[in-house]
């Protein structure tokens, strides 16, 4: 629990002098627009959209003030579906960072990268529709150290993603690692 309003989930742990707080986002946010003399500007707390193939899609808007800047983050409603981040310096336009924020949802969810195939022998299997894949690394609870990576709005296994890549056998591999805020051209 906040231990401010005693009434939102605490999410957020604030160090101050000697000691910390565990706050929920809106305290936190509260603290640090007073501390660092910024406005909070009102922003929806979700939006939807559609995505490649016309499924709509609901994100929870998420807002971070830290003394380096405004984070937000759109995480779709469900388990291991879409997230999108983007950074801001303080004295941004929170309305404008929303709005890049949808721009790279509405782009991110606007392209498929997998689709299933179909053996001839009737088995289904993924397959990458270009030679470059665009996701998240997640916590695979159920795997012995191996990460999920989300896809498409999807989950798919370590193992799913490396028979993916065996369409590839004999390619040169590059993997880059990118902060969640970053644009990823
Ligand atoms: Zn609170």
């Amino acid at each position: 629990m906040c231990e401010r309003c005693e009434s939102n989930k605490a999410k957020v742990s604030l160090q101050m002098e000697e000691t910390s707080m565990y706050l929920c986002t809106h305290c936190y946010n509260d603290l640090m627009a007073e501390e660092l003399e910024i406005d909070l500007e009102p922003l929806p707390e979700t939006f939807s959209m559609k995505d490649y193939k016309g499924v709509n899609r609901t994100f929870c808007v998420d807002r971070r003030i830290h003394p380096n800047g405004i984070f937000l983050e759109a995480e779709e409603n469900i388990e291991f579906g879409y997230k999108f981040a983007v950074h801001g310096e303080l004295d941004s336009n929170q309305q404008e960072l929303l709005n890049k924020l949808i721009e790279k949802a509405r782009k991110g969810t606007g392209e498929q990268q997998v689709e299933t195939r179909v053996f001839p022998s009737g088995q289904a299997y993924h397959a990458m529709i270009s030679d470059q894949l665009t996701g998240l690394i997640e916590y695979d609870e159920t795997s012995d150290g191996t990460p999920l990576v989300i896809l498409d709005g999807q989950p798919f296994t370590w193992e799913e993603v490396g028979k993916m890549l065996m369409t590839y056998e004999g390619f040169q591999i590059k993997l880059n690692l990118y902060d969640p805020t970053d644009d990823i051209e």
